[in-house]
C-alpha cells in the first residue's frame, strides 16, 4: 500500500495505473477509521485500485464546531486500509489542498438548504469543494459514499450530475453497533452514560420503519413518534427530525416515492446524525 502527501504524487501513480487499464475507485473520508468506512473500502474492491482520502477537511466545518477536536490517528488508520486491501491512501496536509489565496469553491443551492445544511450553512459548500477537488485530483471511475449521510450523497450524486462529471456515485449501507448505534468517528465523544442515551436516534429509526411497515404513509404521524420518543431521553436535544423526498431533499407529507426520514441530534454536546429511506411499497 502506498501513502502520499502531495497532489502530485497521486496524480503520478494513477497516470500509471490507468496507463495498465486499471480501473479505480475512491472513498473519501475524514479519517480515524471503523467499519462504516471499511465497508466502503469492501464496495469499492469492485474496481482494480482503491484510492482512499483521509483529510479532515478544514472549509466544511463551522467557526464554533469541533474542526480542532475531531479526532485523528493516522497510524491507526494506516493499518485499517493494509488490511481491507487499499491500494493508496491520500493523506496531505490542509496547505496541499488549499494554497494560499484559494478562493474557488463548488456552491449548490436547493438541496443544501434543508436537513443539515440548514444548522451548518457553510458545510455542503466545504464538502461539494473538496469532494470535487479530490474528483480532480485522483479520476476515479467510481466514488463510494455511505448512506449513514444520506444528504451529503444526494447532495453528491447531485453535483456530479450539474457539473457533468463522469464519475459514478456509488451509496453503501449504514453500518450500526450490535446497540443499533450507527458508527461514527464522533462517538468517540461520548462517555457510556451518553452511549446508552445516543441510541434514541437508532430506536427512532426503526419505530419509523415499523410504522412503515404498517402501512403509514402519513410522515406527519410518524415524525411526531419518532420526536416523542426521542424527547423522552433527558440528555437528548433535537435539532431536526424531518422526512424529505431522498432524491431533491424537499419535505414530504405523504409517502408516494422514496422518503428520507434523518434526524441530527445533540446528545450532551456531541451531535449525532441518523437515517433511514423508506420505500412507497
Ligand atoms: P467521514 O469520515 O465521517 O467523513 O465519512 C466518510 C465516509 O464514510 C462518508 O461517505 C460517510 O457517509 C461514510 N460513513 C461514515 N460512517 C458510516 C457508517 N456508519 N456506515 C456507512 N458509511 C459510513
Amino acid at each position: 500500500m502506498k501513502v502520499a502527501t502531495t497532489v502530485k504524487e497521486v496524480r503520478e501513480i494513477v497516470k500509471e495505473w490507468k496507463k495498465e487499464g486499471n480501473t479505480i475507485g475512491l472513498v473519501p473520508t475524514m479519517g480515524y477509521l471503523h467499519e462504516g468506512h471499511e465497508s466502503l473500502m469492501k464496495c469499492a474492491r469492485e474496481n482494480d485500485k482503491v484510492i482512499v482520502s483521509v483529510f479532515v477537511n478544514p472549509i466544511q466545518f463551522g467557526p464554533t464546531e469541533d474542526l480542532e477536536s475531531y479526532p485523528r490517528d493516522f497510524e491507526k488508520d494506516k493499518k485499517l486500509c493494509e488490511q481491507a486491501g487499499v491500494d493508496l491512501i491520500f493523506h496531505p496536509e490542509p496547505s496541499e489542498m488549499y494554497l494560499d489565496g484559494f478562493s474557488t469553491y463548488v456552491d449548490m443551492s436547493g438541496l443544501t438548504e434543508e436537513l443539515c445544511g440548514k444548522s451548518r450553512p457553510i458545510h455542503f459548500r466545504g464538502v461539494c469543494t473538496v469532494v470535487s477537488k479530490l474528483f480532480h485530483i485522483a479520476t476515479p471511475d467510481k466514488a463510494y459514499f455511505g448512506q449513514k449521510d444520506a444528504q451529503q450523497l444526494a447532495v453528491i450524486k447531485h453535483m456530479v450530475r450539474d457539473l457533468n462529471m463522469d464519475i459514478e456515485v456509488v451509496g453503501c449501507p449504514i453500518i450500526r453497533e450490535e446497540s443499533g448505534l450507527a458508527k461514527s468517528s464522533r462517538n468517540t465523544y461520548l462517555s457510556e452514560e451518553e452511549k446508552k442515551a445516543a441510541l434514541v436516534l437508532s430506536k427512532a429509526v426503526f419505530l419509523c420503519e415499523e410504522m412503515a411497515k404498517k402501512g403509514e404513509k402519513n410522515t406527519a404521524a410518524i415524525l411526531k413518534e419518532m420526536i416523542a420518543l426521542i424527547e423522552a431521553e433527558p440528555l437528548a436535544k433535537i435539532d431536526y427530525v424531518k422526512a424529505v423526498d431522498a432524491e431533491t431533499i424537499v419535505p414530504v407529507d405523504t409517502i408516494t416515492k422514496p422518503v428520507l426520514f434523518a434526524m441530527a441530534v445533540y446528545i450532551g454536546k456531541t451531535r449525532l446524525i441518523d437515517n433511514t429511506i423508506i420505500d412507497a411499497k
